[in-house]
């Protein structure tokens, strides 16, 4: 481009820029000043100056003034999302069922309550209403805890890696923490088990190899500094071949001959016996205290089917010096929380939890009824000449709980030119839809679709598919 070009150019756009109606002009419109009334002044302003500056940066690229009605219809349109939440609810059809990125456990009617209760009014949080006296957010869990899993004490901090925290750095930091090689593991989201153990002051010694780790290794590397073992359950991958692991019971017997401690990493946390479900079996919170685990820390929102929590049972000694540590406090979970994993522990009390909390509900539903949730969708679907079948599939249970373990399902599948285009047309849609693509069709697992989400599911299939 010589130099006369550029000088036109530039001239250009300095005219268009002059074109440029101020935010006072749009804010002059009828229509932008009703919406002053519904939604209020600051907010209206700043949409405009949004939607101007954006058409200044328009023109600075060399495209025209956009007219004023234009720059009304913009700012209107963004005014629309603009007061919105942007965490929207998901219809999740991928058939995962505990979906981390999808906000992992969906909770139980119960809990739903109990949270909106604890969240409506004032609660005896820490108050003791016999009493009349101030009274710990502790113990509210803790009982049930203790008749659930037979341990002798029992918290609620934020999440695993929270609880995992605080047992570390309240019971060994500067001092040593053995822990098998094969067991330094990556949870996910870049969060890594060795990473949080660095974060609570503990020297880490690391025993054993990948895939063989034996119970000399832990003796040989025991010494006075050493203050607890650490074991973590494989929760997310699985070691095949030669292999070999100490088992929890191994390790509590080695602790035992040194007078040292053990905390199980558990993960999901399961409460029930998976195998019950056609799954492998995921070992229990209940079997890792009767193994003799001094603390087990899981989480409250993967097989547990809770709000997000982190739990930690064991030795009442034990959790009561974690409960006075300083960390507890920039831990502690709020009222709503320890509503909802309260309600949701009573279904496991109760021995109704594959009755009523929606990850177990859905593990026990059986593969006949999924199949007949797929087939009543493609019959709904099929007078709109998209090529819907049913095939059988498979669900898998997510959130880094029984790797490799699935479910027998069955599947909508849609064959459509773009299965992209369909699946981020769903994505964008209302209510937001997220299914998956194999073998060039578009895939949604029943499994996963909560009952009052087929509805709105279906509507929102319809939209995308006459779109
Ligand atoms: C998921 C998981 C964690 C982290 O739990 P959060 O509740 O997400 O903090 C820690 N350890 C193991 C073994 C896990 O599976």
């Amino acid at each position: 481009m010589n130099r006369a070009t550029t000088l036109t150019i530039g001239s250009r756009v300095h005219e268009e820029l002059r074109k440029l109606p101020s935010v006072e002009s749009v804010l002059q419109n009828t229509e932008i000043q009703r919406s002053i009334e519904a939604k209020g002044r600051p907010l209206v302003v700043d949409t405009i100056r949004h939607v101007v500056e954006q058409a200044r940066l328009e023109i600075e690229t060399g495209l025209p003034c956009p007219a004023l009605e234009t720059l009304v219809e913009r700012a209107l349109a963004e005014l629309e999302t603009r007061d919105r939440p942007d965490l929207l609810s998901v219809i999740n059809g991928t058939g995962v069922i505990i979906h981390t990125n999808l906000g992992r456990a969906p909770l139980s009617q119960d809990s739903r309550t109990a949270m909106d209760l604890a969240a409506r009014g004032y609660s005896n949080l820490e108050y003791d209403l016999a009493d009349g006296s101030r009274a710990s957010r502790h113990l509210h869990a803790e009982d049930l805890l203790r008749r659930i899993t037979g341990a002798g004490a029992g918290m609620l901090v934020n999440n695993n890696a929270g609880a995992i925290l605080l047992a570390l750095t309240a019971l060994a930091r500067g001092k040593e923490v053995v822990i098998s090689r094969g067991q330094l593991v990556e949870i996910g989201g870049g969060f890594r088990i060795p990473e949080v153990m660095a974060q609570s002051g503990v020297r880490l010694v690391e025993v054993g190899t990948t895939n063989r780790t034996h119970t000399r290794d832990y003796e040989s590397a025991v010494d006075e500094e050493t203050a607890l073992l650490m074991h973590v359950h494989h929760s997310n991958f699985r070691v095949l071949g030669f292999t070999q692991q100490v088992s929890l019971i191994e390790l509590v017997d080695v602790a035992a001959q040194h007078g040292l401690l053990v905390v199980e990493d558990l993960g999901s946390g399961s409460l029930l016996d998976t195998s019950s479900f056609g799954l492998s079996h995921e070992p229990t919170v209940q079997e890792a205290i009767a193994q003799g685990a001094d603390l087990v820390c899981f989480s409250g929102d993967k097989l547990l089917g809770g709000p997000q929590a982190g739990i930690i049972v064991g030795r009442t000694d034990l959790v009561t010096c974690l409960k006075r540590h300083p960390l507890a406090r920039a831990l502690r979970v709020d009222k709503t929380t320890i509503a909802g994993v309260q309600a949701t522990l009573l279904h496991y009390l109760r021995d109704e939890a594959t009755d009523k909390v929606p990850v177990w509900q859905m593990i026990s539903l059986g593969v006949e009824e999924v199949l007949a949730r797929a087939t009543s969708w493609a019959d709904r679907l099929s007078g709109l000449g998209v090529e819907a079948e049913v095939i059988p599939g498979l669900s898998t249970v997510g959130g880094g709980s029984l790797p490799g373990e699935t479910l027998p399902t069955g599947l909508l599948a849609l064959r459509v030119p773009s299965p992209d285009d369909l699946a981020h047309r769903l994505r964008t849609g209302e209510p937001a839809v997220v299914g998956r693509i194999e073998g060039g069709q578009f895939m949604l697992d029943p499994r996963t679709v909560l009952p009052w989400e087929e509805q709105d599911l279906l509507s929102a299939l319809e939209q995308a598919l006459q779109s």
